[in-house]
C-alpha cells in the first residue's frame, strides 16, 4: 500500500517538474521579448538615420549652390564672413533646429560652425576625419555613412557634405543631420518608447506564455504522466500492466526500458517460483524413487540374514545378484539426479571443441555390444563418409547419445535393431537414433522430455529416475539446439538432433 508520505512525494515531484518547466518557458519568452525589443529599437533607429541621410543628402550641395551665389562666406581679408553665417543660422532655425553646419578647410579643420544648440557646453573639435566625407561625396550621397561630430567627438553621426571652390577658397560644407539636439530628443523618446515596447511585449508574451505554455506543458508531460502512472500501478502489484504503444511515446526509450524491466522482473519471479516448485518436486520424487530399490535391497539383505542357514548356494547367489542389480540401479539414479540438478541450476558450462562424431559413436557402440548381444539386438551405424567435425562439448554429447542408446536397448525387445545415422545438414550434422521398440504414444511424446515423465506404452517397471531424456534436452539447449522424437506405437522410435559443424 502506498503511504501518505509517498503520495505527497510523488505530487511534489511532478509539481516541481511542471514549475521548473513553466519557469524555463517563461524566462525563455521574456528573453525573446527583450531581444525583440532591443533589435526592433536598434533597427528602427538605423532605418530612421538612413532615411534621414538619404532625404537630406543634397542639403550641403543646395546650401553652396543657393547661398554662395549672392554673398561670400569669406571676407576680403580671407576671414570667415560671420554675418553670412548669422543669416544662414536664421534660415536654418526656421527649417530644422537639429542640424549643425560646419565650414571646413581642405584638411578638415573646422573654420566656422553654426550650431543652434547653445546649451551644449562643449567647444567644437578643431578637426574632423575627411575619409567618410570624401566617400560620401564620391557616392553622390547614395551611401549610408557616419562621420565625426565636432560637438560630440565620442559619437559618429549621419551627415551631408559638399565641396566648394569659392574665390580661391576651397573646403567643405559639412552638415551634421542628427545633431546634439536631435540626439537629446531621440534619447528621451527612445527610453519612453523602449519602456512602452518592453512593457507591451512583456505583457503580451506573459499572456501567451500562460496560455500556450500551460497547454504545451500539459501535452509535453502527458507521456511522462502515463509512465509514472504505469510504474505506480506496477509497484502496487499489477504485474501485468505495461506502457501501451511505447513506440508512439515521446519517451519511447524509457517506455521500452520500463516494459522490458517489468518483463524481466516477472520472468525472474516466475523462475524463482519454478525453481522452488522444482526443489519441492525433486525432494518428493527422490524420496519416492529411491524408496523402491532401497526396500528391495533391505528385503533381500534381511532375508539373507534371517535364512542364512536354510538357503542353498544357488539361492544365495540369486539373492546377491538381485542386491547387486538394485544397488547399481540406485547408484545410477543418484548420479542421474545429481547430473540433472546441476544442468537445471545452470552450473554446467559446455567446453566446446571440434571432434569426430563417427569416432565417438563407434566407441559407444563397442561399449554397448555386450548388452546388445545379450538381448540379440543388432546395432548399426550409417555415417556419412565426408562427415565434418562437430563443434560441441564431447562429454556432454557422449552423455546424450548414451542416454538415447540406453533407452533404445532398454525398450527394444529381443532380436530387435538399433540404428544410428549421421548426415551433414547445412552447417550442422544430423544424428538419428532409431529402434524397433514399442514406440511412444503421440499423446506422450510431448512430455517424455520433462523430468520424471514416462510413457504409458513403455510398460517398464519404474527402475530409473525418468531423467534420461530430460538430461538430453538440457544438453541440447546448452548447444543451442533441440531434440525431437518421431514415433508410432508398435513401429519403434526415432530420436533426432543437430550439432553445429566446426567452421575453423
Ligand atoms: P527413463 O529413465 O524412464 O527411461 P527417460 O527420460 O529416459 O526416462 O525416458 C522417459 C520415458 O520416455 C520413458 O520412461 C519411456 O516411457 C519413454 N521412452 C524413452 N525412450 C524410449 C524408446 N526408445 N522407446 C520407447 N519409449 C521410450
Amino acid at each position: 500500500m502506498k503511504s501518505l508520505t509517498d503520495m505527497k512525494n510523488e505530487k511534489t515531484l511532478s509539481n516541481k517538474l511542471i514549475t521548473k518547466l513553466a519557469i524555463t518557458f517563461f524566462l525563455l519568452v521574456l528573453l525573446m521579448g527583450a531581444s525583440y525589443t532591443i533589435t526592433t529599437i536598434y533597427y528602427t533607429n538605423k532605418y530612421f538615420e538612413e532615411t534621414s541621410q538619404k532625404l537630406n543628402a543634397n542639403i550641403a550641395n543646395h546650401l553652396i549652390e543657393e547661398k554662395f551665389q549672392n554673398s561670400s562666406p569669406f571676407l576680403q581679408d580671407g576671414s570667415v564672413n560671420k554675418e553670412f553665417f548669422g543669416d544662414l543660422m536664421h534660415d536654418m532655425m526656421a527649417v530644422n533646429q537639429s542640424i549643425e553646419v560646419y565650414l571646413l578647410d581642405e584638411s578638415g579643420s573646422v573654420l566656422y560652425s553654426v550650431v543652434l544648440n547653445h546649451d551644449n557646453p562643449n567647444e567644437p573639435a578643431k578637426k574632423v576625419d575627411l575619409n567618410p566625407i570624401n566617400e560620401f561625396i564620391e557616392s553622390d550621397g547614395n551611401i549610408h555613412i557616419l562621420g565625426d561630430d565636432p560637438l560630440d567627438p565620442s559619437n559618429q553621426k549621419i551627415f551631408s557634405a559638399a565641396k566648394f571652390d569659392h574665390q580661391d577658397h576651397q573646403g567643405y560644407i559639412y552638415i551634421i543631420l542628427a545633431g546634439q539636439n536631435f540626439q537629446n530628443v531621440t534619447a528621451s523618446l527612445f527610453s519612453s518608447y523602449s519602456m512602452k515596447l518592453g512593457i507591451g511585449t512583456s505583457i503580451l508574451t506573459a499572456i501567451f506564455v500562460l496560455i500556450i505554455g500551460l497547454i504545451s506543458i500539459w501535452f509535453l508531460t502527458k507521456n511522462l504522466r502515463q509512465i509514472i502512472h504505469t510504474v505506480k500501478r506496477f509497484r502496487e502489484g499489477d504485474l501485468n500492466i505495461r506502457i501501451n504503444n511505447p513506440q508512439r511515446s515521446d519517451l519511447s526509450e524509457l517506455a521500452y526500458s520500463f516494459n522490458d524491466m517489468a518483463d524481466t522482473i516477472v520472468r525472474n519471479m516466475d523462475e524463482i517460483k519454478s525453481v522452488d516448485t522444482l526443489r519441492r518436486e525433486l525432494i518428493a520424487n527422490v524420496s519416492h524413487d529411491l524408496r523402491t530399490p532401497l526396500s528391495i535391497l533391505k528385503g533381500y539383505v534381511e532375508t539373507l540374514q534371517m535364512k542364512k542357514g536354510s538357503l542353498n548356494e544357488e539361492e544365495k547367489e540369486k539373492y546377491l545378484e538381485i542386491i547387486q542389480e538394485s544397488s547399481e540401479k540406485l547408484s545410477k539414479m543418484v548420479s542421474q539426479l545429481f547430473e540433472y540438478s546441476k544442468l537445471e541450476a545452470k552450473q554446467v558450462e559446455p567446453k566446446k571443441e571440434p571432434f569426430s562424431l563417427t569416432d565417438l559413436i563407434l566407441d559407444l557402440i563397442s561399449n554397448y555390444q555386450v548388452l546388445a548381444n545379450k538381448k540379440n539386438i543388432t546395432i548399426d551405424l550409417f555415417a556419412d563418409k565426408n562427415l565434418p567435425l562437430v563443434f560441441a562439448d564431447i562429454s556432454l554429447v557422449e552423455r546424450a547419445i548414451q542416454n538415447l542408446m540406453d533407452n533404445a536397448l532398454k525398450y527394444t525387445p529381443e532380436k530387435g535393431k538399433v540404428t544410428i545415422k549421421t548426415t551433414p545438414f547445412e552447417n550442422s550434422v544430423q544424428v538419428i537414433v532409431t529402434d524397433t521398440g514399442p514406440g511412444i504414444k503421440e499423446s506422450d511424446q510431448s512430455y517424455i522430455f520433462e523430468r520424471y515423465r514416462q510413457s504409458s506404452e513403455s510398460g517398464q517397471p519404474q527402475e530409473s529416475a525418468g531423467l534420461g531424456l530430460a538430461i538430453v534436452k538440457k544438453i541440447m539447449e546448452l548447444h543451442n539446439t533441440h531434440i525431437q522424437v518421431i514415433s508410432k506405437p508398435n513401429y519403434g522410435s526415432s530420436f533426432q538432433f543437430y550439432l553445429p559443424c566446426y567452421s575453423g
